[in-house]
């Protein structure tokens, strides 16, 4: 493949589909190779160096929550875009956290995809030339820190385990504090694309990182809901005793 192109490696088993994915993104001026087994996308996506993964959820071999989980269990870092065959996979695929980065529903048009890929690639470039910038710890009150180095996050003196997506909406909210957000505008910034129907990927991220850094969830004293409108950080004085 040629050295200078973006690698995406696709890992789908309906081969025609495969095919016009990996034609329509040579077409765009990207590299992609296809594989159609789960097993075989984990081997090939830790043998070699790729940009992206498009990843099918049902898969032979082993299906694609499974490698999802491999791959993130051996720290490989490769943002990974779920491809669900129905839109009601897309609240169990959210609802797992295996840290992939996006998911597109089937049937999508090969223009989205192409949009999406190119949005996270951008926000992957974005991230890593503003890194030296990022290396000042961040706190929240007195009961979260945030590392951006090494994207650890402490929640009352404990590390958590946050997906890629959910450090990424925190670190946003943690940089405009009080600063109130609609979902499509969260989408925007911490997806890098606004899409209608996917607003419920904020409000699912949101809950699950309400319910890894509130004392309470259901009460929450951080992320706070701004009715009809978003949700915004608190301001580091107002959740202070
Ligand atoms: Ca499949």
């Amino acid at each position: 493949m040629d050295s200078t192109k973006r690698r995406v490696l696709i890992i789908e088993d309906e081969q025609e589909l495969a095919g016009l994915l990996k034609r329509h993104l040579e077409d765009n001026g990207f590299a992609a190779q296809t594989v159609g087994r789960g097993d075989d996308g984990v081997r090939l996506a830790e043998a070699d160096a790729f940009d992206l993964i498009l990843l099918d959820l049902m898969l032979p071999g082993m299906d694609g929550i499974e490698v999802c989980r491999r791959l993130r269990a051996r720290s490989l870092r490769t943002p990974i875009v779920m491809v669900t065959a129905r839109s009601t996979e897309v609240e169990k695929v959210l609802g797992l956290e295996m840290g992939a980065d996006d998911y597109i529903a089937k049937p999508f048009g090969l223009a989205e995809l192409t949009a999406r890929v190119k949005a996270i690639l951008r926000r992957v470039d974005t991230l890593q030339t503003t890194g030296d910038a990022d290396a000042v710890p961040i706190s929240l009150s007195n009961s979260v820190r945030i590392d951006p180095p090494t994207r650890q996050v402490l929640v009352r003196g404990q590390a958590v385990s946050l997906t890629p997506k959910e450090y990424d909406l925190l670190l946003h909210f943690a940089r405009n504090p009080g600063r109130v957000y609609s979902r499509s505008q969260l989408l925007d910034a911490v997806w890098g694309y606004s899409h209608d129907g996917y607003e419920h990927a904020v409000n699912c991220h949101i809950n699950r990182l309400r319910s890894k850094i509130e004392k309470n969830h259901a009460r929450p004293e951080l992320l706070l809901t701004v009715w009809g409108v978003g949700y915004k950080l608190a301001e580091p004085s107002a959740g202070e005793p």
